[in-house]
Parts: structure tokens; C-alpha cells; sequence
């Protein structure tokens, strides 16, 4: 196990958030240890705006027996492997599930927890098993039980994954890969900066992007945060943002659409007093 005080902008794709302590457990023995006093646990960083002061609790990251896989994808798979990797293998090895999950750089255990996923498939339905670490042991749990809809899991609070075992379909590496060049050309023209994704929940029958590009706000900065110009719900840091400055640009979208945040924000987030240009 390692323990460091690190910046946890480098532990995510928008690439802003303080220092807290990072606890990369390797082992259940390790786990037990780190989840002794209050902690949040890190996936990939993909969903989350950190605040610049960081955390006060513990961050856990899986490493060691958790981020483990056999390539054949059979067995259990770690909640610390990296989707992108198990949807290449599942190409390679000609089995279909996960590829509604291409272009989504998150971990198993984080795209357990939101549901991740497209119009294309999510993680729920490539899920045979899970297993979670809670109240200090080891629990299975089948997708039905687990209380998932759109971007949404009901895991129980507190509880982290740990492994799942993968439901894939026999196919061929053609057909998967065909599916996955579908799910591609429907994400064309999303922004190659640096983000969290979409920043905001689509209202029922709506798109937020459409939304916030009908409203013109499209190319506004607060600071190095920008709404992208390619697309209106994706919030970008040019380099340099601070929590505080993307947190403004969603309040200025807030002040003219009623949407919901889609990231997660961790920590005191408050708006830059900075000046909001176009
Ligand atoms: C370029 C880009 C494109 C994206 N496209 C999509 C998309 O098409 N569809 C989509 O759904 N999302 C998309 N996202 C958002 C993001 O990838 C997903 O929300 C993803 O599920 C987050 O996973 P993560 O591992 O990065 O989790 P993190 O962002 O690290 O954490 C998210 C949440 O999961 C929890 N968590 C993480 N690991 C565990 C674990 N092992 N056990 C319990 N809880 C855990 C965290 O505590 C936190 O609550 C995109 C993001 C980016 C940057």
C-alpha cells in the first residue's frame, strides 16, 4: 500500500483539485486498513470537479489484486481496470457488451457506480456479478439487486466495488468492432480537452448540449473554463482552471437553464469571483 498527499488535478481528466491523502490499496488486508476512518474512493477521475482546496478524507485508489484481469476477460475482473483496456480485449476476443461503453475513460468500479454508458448499451447490462467491500467485509450481488437506472447505481452508501464478473456474449471481432465504429461516429465532434465529460444531466426528452447552445453560450470563459465550442455540455479547462473558475461557468449556465450537474463535485466548490467573457 502507498500513502501520499497528492494533487488530486492529477488524478483527474478535467485536471483541477487540490492535495488530499491517497491511499492506493493493493489488497482486501489494505482496504480494511484505509477504510478505518472517512474516505471517498477514486476511480479514474472522470466524473468528478475537486475542489482547489482538496479533501479532508482519505482518497482510495485500487491497485494490486484489484485492477487485475485474465485477457481472456473470463473469471473476475478488478473495479480498478480501465474500461477502454476490456473493450479493446473484448474486440480482440470477439465478445459483445460492452461496446455502448466506448469513449468512456473510466474504471470498472467507477462505471459501475454511475451507470456509464450511451444510447448504445451501459454498464449495468455487462454486469453478471458484483462484489462490493462493505461494513468490512466482502458481499455479491447480482445488476438486479443493485438498483441501476440511467447513470445511477444503489449501491449501498459507503460501499466500494471491487470486482465484477463480466456477462459478454459470443460474437466475432468484426461485428464488435462495427458496433464500436457506431458508437464512435455518434460521438464525433466531442471535445478533445481536457473534461469530465458531460457536465450536465440531459433533461427527460432533451439534450443539455442543444439547450446551452440555443441560449449562445457556447465558447463562454471564466478564467482557463470555457464551454466548448464543439459542444455545449461539455465544460473544458484550457490549462490552468481552477475549480473555483468551472464551478462559475456552471452557475452562469445555472442562471439561465434550469439543468442539473452531471460531475460529482468534492469538496467546498464556490464560484470565482472572476469576470465571465465570450
Ligand atoms: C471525455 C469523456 C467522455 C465521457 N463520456 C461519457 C459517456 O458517454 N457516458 C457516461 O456515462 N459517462 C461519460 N463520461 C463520464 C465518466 O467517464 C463516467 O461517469 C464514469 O463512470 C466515471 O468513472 P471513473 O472511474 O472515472 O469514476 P470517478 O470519476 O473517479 O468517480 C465517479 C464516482 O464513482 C465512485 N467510484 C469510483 N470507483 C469506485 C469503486 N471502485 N467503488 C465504488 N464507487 C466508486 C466515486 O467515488 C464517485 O462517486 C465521460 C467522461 C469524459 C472525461
Amino acid at each position: 500500500m502507498k500513502i501520499a498527499r497528492l494533487p488530486l488535478a492529477r488524478l483527474t481528466t478535467l485536471g483541477v483539485g487540490g492535495e488530499a491523502e491517497v491511499w492506493t490499496v493493493e489488497t482486501l488486508a489494505d482496504l480494511v486498513q484505509a477504510t478505518q476512518a472517512p474516505y471517498r474512493v477514486l476511480g479514474n477521475g472522470s466524473n468528478l470537479l475537486v475542489s482547489d482546496a482538496g479533501v479532508p478524507e482519505r482518497v482510495i485508489r485500487l491497485s494490486g489484486e484489484f485492477a487485475e484481469w485474465n485477457p481472456d476477460l473470463s473469471g473476475w475482473v478488478g473495479a480498478g481496470a480501465l474500461v477502454p483496456s476490456l473493450l479493446q480485449a473484448s474486440a480482440r476476443l470477439g465478445l459483445s457488451g460492452l461496446e455502448g461503453l466506448h469513449g468512456v475513460p473510466a474504471q470498472v468500479g467507477g462505471a459501475v457506480k454511475m451507470n456509464a454508458g450511451t444510447r448504445f448499451g451501459e454498464m449495468a447490462d455487462a454486469l453478471e456479478v458484483v462484489e462490493l467491500f462493505h461494513d468490512g467485509r466482502l458481499h455479491h450481488f447480482g445488476p438486479a439487486e443493485l438498483g441501476f437506472r440511467y447513470r445511477h447505481s444503489g449501491l449501498p452508501e459507503g460501499s466500494i466495488v471491487t470486482r465484477v464478473k463480466l456477462k459478454l456474449t459470443p460474437s466475432s471481432e468484426e461485428a464488435v468492432r462495427a458496433r464500436i465504429a457506431l458508437v464512435d461516429a455518434a460521438r464525433k465532434g466531442q471535445p478533445k480537452k481536457k473534461s469530465a465529460g458531460c457536465a450536465f444531466k440531459n433533461p427527460p426528452g432533451d439534450s443539455a448540449g442543444r439547450l446551452i447552445d440555443v441560449k449562445g453560450l457556447k465558447g463562454t470563459t471564466v478564467g482557463k473554463a470555457m464551454i466548448s465550442l464543439e459542444h455545449g455540455n461539455f465544460l473544458v479547462n484550457l490549462g490552468g482552471a481552477t475549480a473555483a473558475e468551472m464551478y462559475a461557468l456552471i452557475r452562469k449556465v445555472q442562471s439561465v437553464l434550469p439543468l442539473e450537474v452531471e460531475w460529482e463535485i468534492w469538496g467546498e466548490v464556490t464560484p470565482a469571483e472572476a469576470e465571465v467573457s465570450r
